[in-house]
């Protein structure tokens, strides 16, 4: 592995890079000391961004940078829509889902209508990881399993229970000893015939395992884009469709499919609304997040009505902030804005010239081993040349090469060396330039 943490770990800050930074970014460094030692800083040389539009930042002293990794602001930085609508209903009232409010069940009403009809019932949340932390207790109730599989360098979210479901925390994070790890569908290095194939197999032989230790199978908790493994939207033949197999498997296993969206979901992958559409198949729990409503805190966990009542008969839920009426104005607006947008639309467009234009720079050098991805969620692996092993001492030369050319993107994968391509929804053709004239200087530079 690359770094201890492949997602936390990549290209951050370490204390030794203070050295030659200016006084005020030393000292602002310096003042985090209060915070404790778990958070990380991207880049040798951090960032202050004071202010947002758009796909673009404006540091402290202002200057300019794109914006390709930030999914959280999916329709882009300080969207007036969701703004306003904050602002509005923060002069009305903000209370909890003790008490009856329209925009709880308006807003529940008009996103389960964008999920299968199976799919009926919605909570609400403030993070990814409390919505896997739900999803995993709902699956639990409901098929009297603890089991649960995850991939290999798989990230779901920071609670006791889904940290121990999530490996590329690092080496330092117990997994869960009911949990089994699936390897990566990485189908640049493993190319099988067939995919779904493949996957339904890694998955048998760990319920086999389960099943001698006496661990009841549970289910499985995947992202839809496997977006921590390092971007693996298709088959080897760029083929969708290939999850559908391994649902079925789990299902005659008695197992819960928890389709984690935080990433992949609100039109991201250009397909469809949800990536776990583009599989042809209807997950039992849909967990959502970060894009949601372009920042305000606020995820959910879908399910099928008879999956979620096994846990909601009997056990009450209660979360302070989650579903209030701001967080559902900002969802809302988000949602609404999303489709008067249409982000799908411009998720589709966009990200097929992003993807030409990156294949095309990487015919023209032998660092690139392969550039895949869906819609406007891409990877890109940077190797050795004339192999394909990760290079991931160039790949974080190039992350710091691309913040020198004021274009934010990072890293991501087993070796910590494919580039994570994800910005907002509203990326245009012009960013595209912007990005791709950006990675060809900084890929020279590296050489
Ligand atoms: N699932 C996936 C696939 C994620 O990428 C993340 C966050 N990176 C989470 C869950 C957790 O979300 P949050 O940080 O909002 O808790």
């Amino acid at each position: 592995m690359a770094t201890d943490s492949t997602i936390m770990d990549s290209n951050s800050f370490k204390p030794e890079d203070a050295v030659g930074l200016d006084e005020s970014t030393q000292k602002l460094i310096a003042k985090r000391e209060l915070l404790g030692q778990s958070y990380r800083l991207f880049y040798k040389k951090p960032l202050h961004f004071v202010k947002g539009l758009g796909t673009k930042l404006y540091t402290a002293s202002g200057e300019e940078y794109l914006d390709a990794y930030n999914n959280i602001p999916s329709l882009g930085h300080s969207h007036p829509a969701v703004a306003e609508a904050v602002a509005k209903q923060l002069t009305l009232v903000n209370t909890h889902t003790r008490y009856l409010h329209e925009g709880i069940v308006d807003y529940a009403s008009d996103l389960l209508s964008t999920l299968p009809d199976e799919i009926n019932r919605i909570m609400f949340l403030l993070s990814g990881s409390e919505a896997n932390d739900l999803a995993v207790r709902i699956a639990k109730a409901y098929s009297g399993g603890t089991g649960f599989l995850v991939t290999q360098e798989a990230y779901h979210g920071n609670t006791d229970l889904i940290s121990a479901l999530s490996p590329s925390i690092g080496a330092s994070q117990a997994l869960a000893i009911d949990a089994r790890l699936i390897p990566t569908p990485d189908t640049y290095r493993i190319q099988p015939d067939n995919l779904g194939q493949w996957f339904v197999e890694q998955i048998a032989t760990r319920i086999e395992d389960m099943n001698r230790h006496g661990i009841k199978f549970a289910g499985i908790l995947l992202d839809s884009i496997f977006s921590s493994d390092g971007v693996f939207p298709h088959d080897k033949n760029g083929k969708t469709g290939w999850l559908k197999p391994v649902i079925e498997y789990v299902h005659d296993q008695g197992g819960v499919y928890i389709a984690d969206e935080v990433q992949p979901g609100f039109t991201r992958t250009g397909d469809s609304f949800w990536g776990f559409e583009r599989h042809g198949f209807v997950p039992d729990i849909v967990t959502m997040g970060k894009p949601m409503a372009n920042g305000i805190a606020c995820s959910g966990v879908a399910a099928k009505q008879d999956v979620l009542e096994a846990f909601s008969l009997n056990f009450p839920y209660f979360n302070t902030y989650a579903g209030s009426p701001v967080a559902m104005a900002a969802a809302q607006a988000t949602l609404n804005a999303m489709r008067d947008q249409d982000t799908l639309g411009n998720v589709k467009r966009v990200g097929a010239e992003l993807k030409g234009a990156l294949q095309s720079l990487a015919g023209s050098t032998d660092l690139i081993g392969d550039v895949r991805g869906a819609g406007l969620f891409l990877g890109v692996e940077i190797i050795k040349p004339g192999s394909t092993i990760p290079n991931y001492p160039v790949a974080v030369e190039l992350i710091e090469a691309m913040h020198e050319q004021h274009v934010l993107c990072s890293l991501c994968g087993p070796g910590g060396n494919v580039l994570k391509i994800r910005p907002p929804l509203v990326f245009s053709s012009q960013d595209v330039d912007t990005f791709v004239t950006a990675l060809e200087a900084s890929l020279k530079s590296v050489r």
